[in-house]
C-alpha cells in the first residue's frame, strides 16, 4: 500500500468504507493518522473498530480535522456533508487527491491521469500494458476498481497510470500529471450536475491542476473537447497540448482486442502517451498486438460455426454503442436496457452495418419503434431469447453483440452481472449447437 509521512499526525474523517474508502483507511492508519470512519453498512463500521473512532462525521464535531474523505459515489451536489464540512472549514476530498499529497515521498515517478466519458478503464487498461510491455514499472488505479492507496509504491522511474472520473477529479484538487488525457466529452452522469457544461467543466479541471512542463492529450472530436483545447491554448499554461482529434492510425487489423473505430481512438491515445515516456514505435506495436482487453468492453467472448459473440455491456449509452458498432460489417445486435436517453442517434451512422436487432429490458419498445424503419426488428425483452434467436440467426463471418446502449438497472444488478449473465446463455446455445442454424461441434466455450 502506499504510506506517507505527510498523512502522520493528522485527522481525518472518512465517510464510506467500500473498497476504496477501505483501501484509504488502510493506508492513513499505516501513515500514523488520527482516523474517524463511518459507513451506512454495520458489518463495515465494525470491521474497522480497531484502528478508526467510529461515528458519523454528519453528527459529530468536524474542527480540528484536516479533511474529510468521501468516496466518489458520494454526491456532491446533495450531499448534507458538504454543508456541513463548509461549516467547520474542513475540505472534502478522494483517495485521488490523498495520492497527490503522497507523491512528494514516493521515489521519482510520473502519472498519467485519463478522463473522459467513454473509454477510460480500456485506454488505462491499454496503456498500463503497454508500458510493463516496455520494461517500465507500472501501476493502474483509480475508477478501473483498483484503489490507488492499495497498490504497492513503484520503484524508482515507474510510472502511475489513473483512470479518473469526473465524480474523483470533483474531489482532488493538487494532482500535478505528467501526462493528462482527456478521452471525449459526452452528455452523461447529468443527475450529478447542474447541466452540461458543469460536467465537461469537472473534466477539465484535470488540466487546471497540471503544471506548465507537463503534456495534455485531447482525443475528442466533440465540441466540448474541443473547447478544452482551445481555453488551453488561449491560457498557454501547459507547455504541451496534443490535439489528436483528427491523427489517423494504422495496423488495426493486427490488434484482436481493439476493433471498432473508438479503440482506434484509444490506441492512438494510449500511442501518443507511450512515444511521450520515451517508448518505442516497435514497443507499441507489439503491446497492440498482444493487448487482450477488458471484460464487457468489446470482449470476443466465443466464436462457434463461424459467428464471433462480443460482449460490450460495459456500452450504456448510445456515444459508446456507436463506434461498436462500426467495428463489424454484419452484426445481429441485442441492445436495451434503462434507457438514458430518448434517441439512438450516435448509433444512426452504423446503421448499415446491422443485419437485425434484437430488443431486450424496458427500452425494447422505444427502440424497437426507433429502429423499425431501418431494419428488421426482433422483440426479445429477456437477453436469452435474444442471445437464441441472434445465435439461430448468424450465418458463419456474422457476429452477435450485445452493445446495450443503456444502463442496465432494470433487469440486473450491473453492467457486469448483464455481460455474465450474456456468457451463460452464449454458452448455452454453444452447447445445445444452436448457432447458425447448424447443428455441428460445440466450438469455444466463453470462458
Ligand atoms: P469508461 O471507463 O470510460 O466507462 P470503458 O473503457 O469501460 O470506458 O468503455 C465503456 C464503453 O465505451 C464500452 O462499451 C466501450 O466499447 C466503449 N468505448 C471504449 N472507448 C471508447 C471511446 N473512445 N469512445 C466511445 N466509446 C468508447
Amino acid at each position: 500500500m502506499i504510506t506517507s509521512p505527510a498523512f502522520s499526525g493528522k485527522r481525518y474523517a472518512i465517510l464510506g468504507l467500500a473498497r476504496s474508502g477501505m483501501a484509504t483507511l488502510d493506508a492513513l492508519h499505516a501513515s500514523g493518522a488520527e482516523l474517524m470512519a463511518w459507513d451506512a453498512r454495520e458489518e463495515l463500521r465494525d470491521s474497522v473498530s480497531d484502528r478508526a473512532t467510529v461515528a458519523d462525521p454528519m453528527n459529530s464535531d468536524l474542527s480540528g480535522y484536516d479533511a474529510i474523505i468521501v468516496s466518489p459515489g458520494v454526491p456532491l451536489n446533495t450531499h448534507p456533508i458538504v454543508q456541513k464540512a463548509a461549516d467547520a472549514n474542513v475540505p472534502i476530498i478522494g483517495d485521488i487527491e490523498l495520492f497527490a499529497r503522497a507523491r512528494a515521498s514516493l521515489p521519482r515517478h510520473k502519472v498519467v491521469g485519463i478522463t473522459g466519458t467513454n473509454g477510460k478503464s480500456t485506454t488505462t487498461a491499454l496503456l498500463h500494458h503497454i508500458i510493463e510491455s516496455a520494461g517500465i514499472p507500472s501501476q493502474m488505479g483509480g475508477n478501473i476498481g483498483l484503489p490507488i492507496m492499495a497498490q504497492e509504491p513503484l520503484s524508482d522511474g515507474g510510472i502511475y497510470v489513473l483512470e479518473l472520473s469526473s465524480y474523483q477529479i470533483d474531489l482532488t484538487h493538487s494532482l500535478d500529471c505528467e501526462i493528462g488525457i482527456l478521452l471525449n466529452i459526452t452528455p452523461d452522469h447529468l443527475d450529478r450536475y447542474d447541466g452540461f457544461d458543469a460536467y465537461a467543466a469537472s473534466k477539465a479541471r484535470l488540466f487546471d491542476m497540471m503544471s506548465q512542463a507537463q503534456t495534455a492529450i485531447i482525443s475528442g472530436t466533440d465540441e466540448k473537447s474541443q473547447l478544452v483545447i482551445e481555453y488551453l491554448r488561449e491560457e498557454n499554461r501547459i507547455g504541451d497540448v496534443l490535439d489528436l482529434s483528427a491523427a489517423i492510425g494504422k495496423g488495426q487489423e493486427n490488434w484482436p482486442s481493439l476493433q471498432g473505430p473508438h479503440n482506434m481512438q484509444n490506441a492512438i491515445v494510449a500511442g501518443s502517451a507511450a512515444f511521450s515516456l520515451g517508448i518505442s514505435q516497435a514497443q507499441l506495436d507489439q503491446a497492440l498486438k498482444d493487448f487482450r482487453g477488458l471484460p464487457h468492453r468489446m470482449e470476443r467472448m466465443a466464436e462457434a460455426n463461424g459467428v464471433l459473440f462480443v460482449n460490450d455491456s460495459k456500452a450504456t449509452n448510445a456515444a459508446s454503442t456507436g463506434p461498436a458498432l462500426g467495428a463489424y460489417s454484419k452484426i445481429h445486435w441485442i441492445v436495451g436496457g434503462l434507457p438514458k436517453d430518448d434517441n439512438l442517434d450516435e448509433c444512426a451512422p452504423f446503421f448499415d452495418n446491422i443485419v437485425k436487432a434484437y430488443t431486450i429490458g424496458e427500452a425494447g419498445p422505444m427502440f424497437g419503434s426507433l429502429l423499425e424503419p431501418h431494419m428488421p426488428v426482433d422483440s426479445c425483452e429477456m437477453m436469452l431469447t435474444a442471445v437464441q434467436r441472434a445465435a439461430a440467426n448468424a450465418k458463419p463471418g456474422e457476429v452477435v453483440l450485445l452493445s446495450p446502449a443503456c444502463a442496465s438497472f432494470d433487469q440486473f444488478k450491473d453492467f457486469e452481472a448483464r455481460g455474465n449473465c450474456f456468457r451463460c446463455c452464449v454458452n448455452s446455445v454453444i452447447e445445445k449447437g444452436e448457432v447458425g442454424g447448424l447443428h455441428s461441434e460445440a466450438g469455444g466455450l466463453a470462458r
